[in-house]
């Protein structure tokens, strides 16, 4: 098959959204307020947004012990702590997997790859990608949210972290800090995860990642224990900003869940009526490898010449600068 009619067939296949990757950034410049409106919005209203605000409050008043709980470790709560996250992993990947992938409650509307999740793959563990994926996501990716977790209350209970905020004290601040951990998250994945992609680190840990070429929601926490370590470690600005222990459950809630959205390998989630757009950057991410390592928001793959819109140009772009490299 010449490369013309290989691309045909793909795109017969496969779905492809008709305005390719179209990010509403409040970086754009020069300013566009319109933009950056529109941008804010959906930051805070989206129903995505929405999952995550309303979960992070959920778990934080409902689902974590006091304080003066958390000022020994002892097993019974840091096992609590582990089996819901365990849960809430289940609860938002799960139940977009089930919808998609068992249920296929919308058939292959908006799927990326039609050929689906691997089976009976010898390269996977258990043969099945949907399975290793479970498997890293829930042992290591909760175990490794879990210790970053218990470690910050248990600070926090015991007076280690630098600038403990009450509510009485600073309710505004702790509301605002809230609502701003999405965004500096962004920031944070975009680095840690560009590092990844050095290549001592990419052959020792990232590569189980990439194993993924076509993903699945349990794809996003699939992930090796140091990029775990690595992923999370966003959580370690509370120890030194002023902050509640408020804002650790919610960051490391927000990272434990948030990948499912990028890997679902659908450009749309839709039950009913309800509609949750996820997006086909980060699907591009797995397919290319070498493009797009931040969120769609994020002004940095732009800025360092690696943003690829899926398309032709993208593409010729992207084999130009790889070649380039392996010049120099
Ligand atoms: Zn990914
Ligand atoms: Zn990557």
């Amino acid at each position: 098959m010449t490369a013309t009619t290989i691309e045909q067939a793909e795109t017969q296949a496969n779905w492809k959204p008709a305005i390719l990757v179209k990010g509403e950034t409040p970086y754009s410049w020069p300013f566009q307020p319109k933009v950056a409106l529109k941008w804010l919005k959906n930051y805070l209203f989206g129903p995505i947004a929405l999952i995550h605000a309303g979960l992070g409050l959920f778990t934080w008043f409902f689902l974590t012990p006091s304080l003066a709980t958390m000022q020994n470790l002892v097993w019974d709560w840091v096992a609590l702590i582990y089996l819901r996250n365990v849960g809430l992993l289940f609860l938002v990947t799960g139940s977009a997997h089930f919808w998609l992938y068992v249920r296929k409650g919308q058939g292959s509307d908006f799927q990326f790859n039609k050929q689906g999740l691997r089976e009976n793959d010898p390269r996977f563990w258990f043969k099945n990608q949907t399975w290793e994926n479970m498997f890293f996501g829930i042992v290591s990716g909760c175990g490794i949210w879990t210790l970053y977790e218990v470690l910050t209350y248990w600070m926090f209970a015991n007076g280690y972290v630098l600038f403990p905020v009450e509510w009485l004290e600073s309710p505004i601040y702790i509301a605002f800090l809230f609502l701003l951990i999405p965004h500096i998250r962004a920031h944070h994945f975009y680095f840690t995860h560009r590092l990844t992609h050095w290549k001592p680190l990419y052959d020792a840990a990232h590569y189980l990642h990439h194993k993924n070429t076509n993903t699945g929601p349990w794809s996003g926490l699939s992930m090796h224990p140091i990029e775990h370590l690595l992923y999370l470690s966003g959580v370690f600005l509370h120890w030194v900003i002023p902050s509640h222990p408020i804002h650790a459950c919610f960051h490391l809630l927000h990272a434990g869940i948030s990948p499912t959205w990028g890997h679902t390998g659908f450009n749309r989630i839709q039950v009913n009526k309800l509609r949750i757009d996820t997006n086909y950057f980060h699907y591009l991410h797995h397919r290319y490898f070498e493009c797009n390592y931040g969120n769609l928001d994020m002004p940095w793959d732009h800025l360092f010449g690696t943003f690829h819109d899926g398309s032709q140009e993208s593409k010729k772009r992207m084999g130009a600068r790889l070649r380039e490299q392996r010049k120099r």
